[in-house]
């Protein structure tokens, strides 16, 4: 499907990489101009190249999302240089691999400081700093990178990440629910197992993990980034203009089991 996105502006957070990347390619194709964000400035870069590659218009932005100068940063360099925002894909995080193999018990507050200081407070920063701008221009349209963990509990041990994407589903309805009469909408992704760096060096440790993750899907395969960002881009355009509020599972079937 190709969708109209001429004269609009995407921002995409953890776009040097896997879904984000992806995403932002997506929106390019269909005419937006895109900022790349991303606290990876060669992946940023990299993404920005395969962008020119095919003719759009990228911008890429240094930004910690755990940082709150560095996002209002991120937007008013998007501000300065494209002039409006029209749809932002919150899409960094981290799986916090630390926590992930010690559960409930044995996870340090660091460690979950870290991960919900990217993870879900960078969401909620992001969204601060992009609505101003979406209700000055009448409207826009936000996509959070949640997980299906924002929807089932997790049985590997991911406590504190699936607490964070958790977390992201409550953000995200309530600002739909906040902004729906202003021309705002805001819905989340959950995303099941999607084949992208994220998981590639866990397979490279050990290939088994493909399979298995594989499995768990009753489509019986992993996902690809585009099949995420083909989601993202049809959230953000008019094809979907009565969602908003909705956490849509990108699973292959996994959370219907
Ligand atoms: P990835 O590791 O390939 O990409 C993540 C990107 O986020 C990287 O470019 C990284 O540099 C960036 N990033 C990390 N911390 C940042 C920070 N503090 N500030 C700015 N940028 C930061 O991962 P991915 O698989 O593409 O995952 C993207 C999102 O999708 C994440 O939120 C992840 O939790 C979610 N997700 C992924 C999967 C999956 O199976 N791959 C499943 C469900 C949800």
């Amino acid at each position: 499907m190709k969708l109209n996105f001429e004269n609009k502006v995407a921002v995409v957070t953890g776009a040097g990489s896997g879904i984000g990347r992806a995403s932002a390619l997506e929106f390019a194709h269909h005419g937006a101009r895109v900022v790349i964000a991303d606290i990876d400035t060669n992946g940023a870069d990299e993404t920005a190249n395969l962008i020119d590659q095919q003719g759009g218009n990228a911008l890429v932005v240094k930004v910690d999302v755990s940082n709150a100068d560095e996002v209002e940063q991120m937007i008013s360099t998007t501000i300065k240089e494209y002039g409006r925002i029209d749809f932002a894909h919150n899409n960094a995080g981290t799986e916090g691999r630390l926590e992930s193999s010690r559960g409930t018990l044995g996870t340090t507050e660091d460690e979950r400081d870290r991960l919900m200081g990217i993870n879900l407070k960078g969401v909620w920063m992001c969204m601060r700093a992009e609505i101003p701008h979406m209700l000055k221009a009448g409207g826009g349209s936000i996509v959070n990178s949640g997980s299906i963990s924002s929807l089932v509990g997790s049985t590997a041990g991911f406590v504190a990440y699936s607490a964070s994407k958790s977390g992201i589903l409550g953000l995200t309805r309530s600002a739909a629910l906040e902004f729906a009469s202003q021309g705002i909408r805001v819905n989340v992704v959950c995303p099941g197992y999607i084949e992208t760096p994220l998981w590639q060096k866990y397979i490279d440790e050990d290939p088994t993990i493909k399979d298995t993750i594989s499995q768990r899907q009753p489509i019986g395969r992993l996902g690809t980034a585009k099949e995420v960002a083909q989601a993202v881009a049809w959230l953000c355009s008019d094809a979907s203009s009565l969602i908003t509020g909705v956490a849509l599972p990108l699973d292959g079937g996994f959370t219907a089991q």
